[in-house]
């Protein structure tokens, strides 16, 4: 069996909806649909969540919100209209109104957006509705309680056959509502598939796959056929988007492939991800990159003979709970590089504890960018750094930093945020002409 996802894109109107119908009639194996809240129809239009979160400042500050309440409550009844739908989707859209002057609890607010995508796309579909609340369990601690949530999944699953989930959230042992983080939908059909051992996962959405770089800075990038579940997650850590990182472990756990696919071009193979991937067409995979990193340059003499310093350096960054990105080592300088909404105002209390604590010499540089160049087939092949520094080079931008984890795939490159967009579309430009891409 397939479990497929659909994003708000594909719930966004009537006609989306019959893209979504004809993609599930065509293949049986398609058992188990999982949806997003509605997205945007067009550039214009607001997604359904957004609404949502902004309902739910209206009624905190007590300020008039039948107009939003209207907008929300016209698209999903525009859909079921139009598509002449045999569901009260009138009663469940009375009821959560009737509740919203009563302190309703946020997250059950903002997961309404996709509990009633799914009531109508069940009744569209022919197919049974399951609410998420009775199937993703999390613990206190907002960790999904994997061996209740598979018992409930498979029991759900064999007692009812075909059946369409809301994603995005699931509940506490009490009951209430626990949401993923945004884009949660994905983590959903993530657990689904590897608690049902699909076949494959297939995550439906609005481009035609991954793709090998930023479309916003590159024009036309070409789109990845196949890519490893490692590939994948450091380009998506570095920022590709295409998927929420957290849906790759569950499936990657259970050797389950996922499948990119786009609603609008079902033809299209999309993106496969697995774990081991046969083609070496390309060199580089794809290549990705973050803005606003800050590196904590430390000097001190002597650094280092100094056993411990290192740890005592990052039991700093420890104590304010920042997540260390890189460490490059010189012999008597370390950086620290982390990223800067972690650091927030925290930036002059850390360097002033690094330099009492430890007696060193602390700079701390902002504005920094890291751009991952990423690629299974770039293991123990020579010249992949030439090509990369000659690039940079060829534009004038000066590296501030490289590293390359043990395993080769990944060669990370600081440069200043203002080179960030001249890097990525340098280093595009020579890796297409060398047909590396
Ligand atoms: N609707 C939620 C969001 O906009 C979750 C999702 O679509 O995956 O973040």
């Amino acid at each position: 069996m397939i479990v497929t996802k659909f994003g708000g894109t594909s719930m966004a109107s009537a006609e989306q909806f019959r893209k979504v119908k004809s993609i599930i009639d065509e293949n049986p194996a398609r058992q188990v649909v999982v949806v997003s809240a509605a997205g945007k129809k067009n550039s214009s239009d607001i997604k359904i969540t957004d609404l949502l979160y902004t309902l739910h400042t209206h009624l905190v500050y007590g300020v008039p919100y039948d107009d939003i309440w209207g907008m929300i409550a016209g698209r999903y009844l525009e859909i079921a209209k139009e598509l002449e739908l045999d569901c009260d989707i009138e009663a469940d859209l009375k009821k959560i109104k009737n509740e919203l002057g009563k302190n309703i609890d946020q997250n059950y607010l903002i997961s309404r957006g996709e509990y009633l995508s799914a009531k109508l796309m069940s009744a569209y579909l022919g197919f049974d509705f399951v609410d998420s609340k009775d199937l993703i369990r999390f613990t206190y601690s907002g960790a999904v309680d994997i061996e209740r949530s598979e018992q409930n999944t498979k029991k759900a699953f064999s007692r009812r056959g075909k059946i369409v989930v809301p994603g995005f959230y699931g509940a506490y042992p009490n009951g209430e509502i626990c949401l993923f983080s945004r884009g949660g939908s994905d983590i959903t059909g993530s657990y689904l598939a590897r608690f049902l051992n699909a076949r494959v996962y297939e995550n439906w959405t609005d481009v035609p796959g991954t793709l090998t770089a930023d479309p916003r800075i590159v024009d036309n990038p070409k789109t990845i056929s196949q890519i490893t579940y490692t590939e994948l997650r450091e380009l998506s850590y570095m920022g590709a988007n295409v998927l929420h990182e957290d849906s790759i472990t569950p499936v990657q756990e259970k050797n389950i492939s996922i499948n990119i696919r786009n609603t609008n071009e079902p033809s299209c193979p999309g993106t496969i991800i697995k774990r081991e991937c046969n083609d070496d067409s390309s060199v580089i995979t794809g290549i990705s990159g973050k803005k606003d990193f800050v590196s904590f340059d430390i000097l001190k003499d002597h650094m280092s003979t100094e056993i411990g310093f290192t740890r005592r350096v990052l039991e700093i960054f420890e104590d304010y709970k920042i997540n260390v990105e890189h460490i490059p080592t010189g012999i008597d300088s370390v950086s620290v590089i982390v990223s800067g909404t972690s650091v927030g105002s925290n930036m002059y209390d850390i360097v002033a504890r690094i330099e009492s604590e430890l007696g060193a010499r602390v700079n701390a540089k902002k504005e920094l960018a890291l751009i991952a160049i990423v690629g299974r087939n770039m293991v123990g092949k020579s010249g992949i750094c030439a090509k990369v520094f000659a690039s940079l080079s060829a534009v004038g931008i000066n590296i501030k930093m490289i590293a390359q984890p043990p395993d080769e795939t990944n060669i990370i490159v600081g440069v200043d945020n203002s080179n960030y967009k001249k890097a990525i579309r340098a280093l595009y430009e020579d890796f297409e002409k060398a047909n590396w891409i």
